[in-house]
């Protein structure tokens, strides 16, 4: 079947994918906002499109200032409401859990929607909405661990510490993982007693407004979280500025996440900042190497390259290289670029056309500035952003290719001479969000290990990841973490007390 025959939707959808076109059909998307599903003030709507097809899947309501206005009054009243404030640890769990339990009872169903709103392939999407009952199950424990202290003073006075939720809480996506990126903000910032606005992408708002409903149905206070579709330059950069919002938990792109922070000044919120990535991929001669380019060529074509922490440099020993550059090419040439529904398909679309050019634009600056293109570099079919898994050799670390963040399927394959060589190119990058290295040489495992500045680091494997492990970015990947312990203090402040006996 060549492109501009894929069907817009799959012949044959089964029961639980027929309720995600029974939703989209059911009518225009709304705000959620103190419990309520209303239109925006402003009465605008934007289209969401299946960027496989180009095809409108439904219209959402464009919420801006006067709409984040609203819910930052309804999410600062249920803070402050003892049917939040005032609930057990235990409650908070239950609540959480049911959650999970809704997600995994409906995990076709969003997978399925996901797929159609962003393109990944569905079998990558049904382990998502897996992950997603995880982190909420697993923040579900963390209600009734949220600990203070208790500390050592004399005789004559009593101190401890509590720790607080820090209020109400702006928590604004990207488009590229939307549904675990909504866990990943929604399941702490609840965990710990906060209120929330949402905000997902505007190029895919679907599951998150689908996720919210399903939350909505476990009995969440209304104004605990409100969600709000729109754009950033309105929307969230409305909630990066307000007055009322105390913290604002960002995952974008690095030029945005730097306006947020910018915004965040006015009074002083707390910011954290999950941004882009150029992440090293260093293969030692002793490495385990069909293992070491099988999973960098997964890496570099999950999602179709739309993924922060991608494996997009690729070092290999110089004495690897020609082979590395012809195993990997021939290896991505087998990948089946198509349609997201079908079960062998590897890559989906880009999210857009926008990205497909820019894409494009990095695969043309790769040529001209000299690397060899060993494999793709070509848009796919004629209907939908598809572009072929490309990958470029003999790319040094000074090219275009290897200091942008592409965020598309393509790969650079930069030859090292030795271990400091590699460990020094692996950092020569502004990013530091994460990091591999393969060999099995124990010591240079952790030596290496140690000397890369990223927030997560793999030894021997690559993008496996559980809620316990902390993500974040070193330099101007960003600052504070998401997942495990460590967003715990993100969604919580301490308080000190002493008293005189
Ligand atoms: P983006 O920065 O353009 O947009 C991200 C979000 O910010 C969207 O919801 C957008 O509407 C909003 N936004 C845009 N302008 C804004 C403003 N002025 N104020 C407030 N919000 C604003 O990013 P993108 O292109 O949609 O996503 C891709 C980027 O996200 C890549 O750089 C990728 O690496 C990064 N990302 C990082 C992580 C991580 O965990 N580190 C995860 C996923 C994606």
């Amino acid at each position: 079947m060549t492109m501009h025959e894929t069907p817009s939707l799959p012949h044959h959808p089964s029961p639980e994918q027929r309720k995600a076109l029974d939703w989209l059909k059911s009518g225009p998307k709304g705000l959620l906002i103190g419990g309520k599903w209303v239109q925006a003030q402003s009465g605008k709507t934007f289209e969401t499109t299946n960027p496989a097809t180009e095809e409108v899947l439904t219209t959402v309501a464009e919420a801006d200032s006067a709409d984040i206005d609203a819910a930052v009054v309804a999410a600062r009243r249920a803070f402050d409401a003892p049917t939040w404030s005032g609930i057990s640890p235990h409650a908070r769990a239950h609540l959480l859990l049911k959650i999970a339990d809704a997600v995994e009872r409906h995990a076709q169903e969003l997978a399925y929607l996901e797929t159609l709103d962003m393109g990944a392939p569905l079998s990558d999407n049904i382990g998502r909405a897996a992950q997603v009952a995880t982190i909420f199950r697993y923040y579900a424990g963390w209600t009734s661990k949220i600990c203070g202290t208790t500390n050592p003073t004399d005789a004559a006075r009593f101190q401890y510490m509590l720790r607080e939720p820090v209020g109400v809480c702006a928590l604004i996506n990207a488009w590229n993982v939307p549904l675990v990126m909504a866990a990943n903000k929604i399941a702490p910032a609840l965990a710990c007693g906060n209120t929330a606005l949402l905000k997902p992408a505007e190029q895919a708002p679907l599951t998150t407004l689908r996720l919210a409903e399903l939350i909505e149905e476990v009995g969440l206070p209304p104004g605990v979280l409100n969600i709000l579709p729109g754009y950033g330059a309105t929307a969230g950069a409305a909630m990066s500025a307000h007055g009322g919002i105390d913290k604002v938990a960002f995952t974008g792109s690095t030029a945005v996440g730097r306006q947020v922070l910018q915004a965040s000044a006015g009074n002083l919120k707390r910011v954290s900042l999950e941004l882009g990535g150029k992440s090293p991929n260093i293969v030692f001669p002793d490495a385990d190497l069909d293992r070491a380019l099988a999973v960098a060529v997964d890496t570099f074509c999950k999602n179709s390259g739309q993924i922060c922490s991608a494996g997009t440099r690729l070092f290999v020993h110089e004495s690897l290289h020609e082979e590395a550059v012809e195993r990997v090419a021939r290896l991505a040439a087998t990948y089946k670029v198509g349609s997201p529904l079908d079960a062998d398909t590897k890559l989906g679309p880009l999210i857009s056309q926008r990205q497909m050019e820019r894409v494009l634009g990095y695969v043309d600056a790769g040529k001209n500035e000299g690397a060899q293109l060993a494999v793709g570099g070509q848009r796919k079919g004629n209907v939908g952003y598809f572009v072929e898994p490309t990958v470029f050799g003999n790319v040094s670390n000074e090219m275009t290719i290897a200091r942008e963040e592409i965020f598309g399927p393509v790969l650079s394959i930069i030859p090292f001479k030795d271990e400091h060589d590699a460990v020094f190119k692996g950092n020569d990058t502004e990013y530091g969000l994460a990091a591999a290295v393969w060999t099995r040489d124990v010591s240079r495992a952790h030596r290496v290990a140690r000397a890369l500045k990223a927030g997560r680091v793999w030894i021997n494997t690559y993008a496996e990841g559980d809620p316990v492990m902390s993500f974040g970015g070193y330099k101007q990947s960003g600052y504070g973490r998401e997942l495990g312990a460590e967003s715990i203090e993100a969604y919580t402040q301490t308080k000190s007390i002493l008293m005189r006996l």
